[in-house]
């Protein structure tokens, strides 16, 4: 499999704090890479780094291999290539659903309009929300914006998505329908960085898990060894700290 990301030693702090360092992780194109984490560890960091949201003050990062680097010029380009989805739905509350979602792709990637409008229409359909098009986003729920906030980012056509625990405010009920989504798209070789506190869905859709804790990757493995064969007394911990249903 060809790489597609490439952070080499990427280290980052805030004034006085080192959120991490000399960070390193490699995703190849089709990977699904699941970061989980104690809160405040630096996951929503790491991927406002990868995105170019955030200055790093040491190492590198490599999209198909060219440099995301704050300072480019190239950066609106190479930025492109990245979808991120947030835990905020950020849906502008004054456009329609279809709107919403023709907007970047009419605007920034000058695609006609009717060739937008029917990406649009069949991504809709396919997260089963056609019949919302014409709806503004307060008519819909928590789970439904979080699935047009997900068509969103991938009308932009991106090599990568970026996915920053989608579902933490979400309640409950309407965890599933998001995260069939995500599966989905596993399935159809989409590569994906995600950030989740769901560690079953993890499980499932991840063909590499990586644990970070105290500004490092403390372990990174299959599925299967993460979960079932912790190798570090601190991912045990942690794991042991969610409970399973
Ligand atoms: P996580 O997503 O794993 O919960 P974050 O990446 O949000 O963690 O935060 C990592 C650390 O960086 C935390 O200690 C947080 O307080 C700090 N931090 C995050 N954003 C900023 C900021 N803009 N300014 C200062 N500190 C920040
Ligand atoms: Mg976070």
């Amino acid at each position: 499999m060809d790489v597609i990301l490439e952070v080499k030693n990427i280290s980052k702090s805030y004034e006085d704090i080192t959120v991490f360092e000399n960070l390193s992780l490699t995703v190849k194109k089709g990977e699904v890479v699941v970061i989980v984490g104690p809160s405040g560890c630096g996951k929503s960091t790491f991927l406002r780094c990868i995105n170019a949201l955030e200055s790093i003050q040491d190492g590198e990062i490599l999209l198909d291999g060219e440099a995301i680097d704050a300072s480019s010029k190239e950066l609106p380009r190479i930025r492109e290539k990245i979808g991120m989805v947030f835990q905020s739905y950020d849906l502008f509350p004054h456009l329609t659903i279809l709107q919403n979602l023709m907007l970047a792709p009419v605007k920034v990637k000058k695609t006609p309009k009717a060739e937008a409008e029917k990406e649009a229409l069949s991504l809709l359909d396919r997260v089963g929300l056609l019949s919302k098009k014409d709806n503004f986003p307060r008519q819909l729920s928590g789970g439904q914006k979080q699935r047009v906030a997900i068509v969103r980012a991938l009308m932009m056509h991106p090599e990568i998505l970026l996915l920053d625990e989608i579902t933490a405010a979400l309640d409950p009920e309407m965890v599933r329908e998001v995260l069939d989504v995500v599966l989905s798209l596993a399935k159809e070789g989409r590569t994906m960085v995600i950030v989740t506190h769901e560690m079953q869905f993890a499980r499932a859709v991840a063909d590499r898990m990586v644990f970070i804790d105290g500004g490092k990757i403390v372990e990174e493995g299959s599925a299967q060894e993460f979960f079932d064969d912790p190798k570090t007394e601190r991912l045990r911990q942690f794991l042991n700290s969610f409970s399973y249903d």
